[in-house]
């Protein structure tokens, strides 16, 4: 089963109080893939610089994730981002944002791409999200991430985009934003009534909840690890553990599917937090990501 992915592919720079990176490689598509790769073939589909090197490419095909899709521009520069975190490494401010190459991005899928059966529209512009999701007309599961910059900016848009997916996968706080209700429970609500038969909010360190449209519900705390070094692209590991999972599924996909699937989702975001960037997930096997989820099956029934 193949997955495919559309979202940004970015250099970081992060600001911790413990220390501070000028030049990660990371994005939403990236963070997924690193995470996705473990459990199914993970083609990225996004645009990159003159200054995305050989190293880049090799931490990806390292991981055994397809970088046919991903297109050089010439002369251009790769999607850059800039962040501080505070102590209570929950709370960011970003610092900046520049789409660089992403501004003029008008996504042509390979036939491979297009081809797959598990979608995910991770967090970019919602367009082009909309724009990958039509060429892959045979997807039996679309999902989709987004941000507050983007339901700032882009909301008509946006909303086209989430009506055409199954699954939305967002922060507990944007999903507030994106329909205006404070009230989680009730955001949640609203958001199924955009078109997705499933919402799940993540919830940081707190965990991620599932709301579906047959009124099911369901809760997983994240888990517990003491060794927080820096958590960009937490939410998009979630994801990539939760799509990998369901890539890897025979069958249909249903609230059951998405429980154990996001045990696997919060099983790699909890390495993705244990150090810069992706860098934990580089060398990670996929024995250790399912002894953590044994530990979650002890705690939380799924
Ligand atoms: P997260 O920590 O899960 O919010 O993901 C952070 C990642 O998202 C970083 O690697 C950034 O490069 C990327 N990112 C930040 N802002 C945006 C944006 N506006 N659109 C797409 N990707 C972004």
């Amino acid at each position: 089963m193949t997955l495919t992915v559309v979202g940004s592919i970015a250099f970081d720079a992060v600001e911790t109080p413990s220390g501070s990176r000028d030049r990660l490689l990371g994005g939403s598509a990236v963070h997924f893939a690193i995470a996705s790769s473990q459990f199914a073939e993970t083609r990225v589909v996004g645009p990159v610089g003159d200054d995305f090197g050989e190293g880049e490419y090799e931490i990806l095909r390292n991981r055994g994730v397809v970088t046919d899709d991903i297109e050089h521009v010439p002369g251009g520069k790769t999607f850059f981002w800039a962040g501080r975190y505070h102590r209570d490494i929950n709370q960011r401010d970003t610092l900046q944002t520049d789409l660089n190459v992403f501004q003029d991005f008008e996504p042509k899928l390979s036939e491979a791409s297009r081809a797959a059966d598990v979608v995910f529209l991770a967090n970019i512009q919602p367009d082009l999200q909309r724009e990958v999701r039509e060429q892959c007309t045979g997807a039996r599961f679309v999902a989709m991430d987004t941000m507050n910059f983007w339901i700032e900016s882009a909301h008509g848009s946006l909303l086209q985009t989430i009506s055409l997916t199954d699954c939305l996968v967002l922060n507990d706080s944007e999903l507030e934003q994106l329909t205006d209700e404070p009230n989680l429970t009730r955001a949640a609500r609203k958001a199924l009534e955009l078109g997705p038969r499933f919402v799940i909010a993540k919830q940081g360190e707190y965990g991620a909840a599932l709301y579906t449209r047959e009124g099911e519900y369901f809760g997983i705390t994240a888990y517990p690890t003491a060794d927080i070094v820096e958590p960009t692209g937490a939410g998009d590991t979630f994801a990539g553990g939760l799509m990998g999972f369901l890539a890897a599924h025979e069958g249909e996909i249903d609230g059951g599917t998405l429980r154990r699937a996001m045990a696997y989702g919060t099983a790699c975001a909890s390495f993705n937090v244990e150090g810069f960037g992706s860098e934990r997930l580089y060398e990670l096997g996929r024995a250790e990501i399912d002894a953590r989820v044994a530990d979650l099956e002890q705690m939380t029934r799924f």
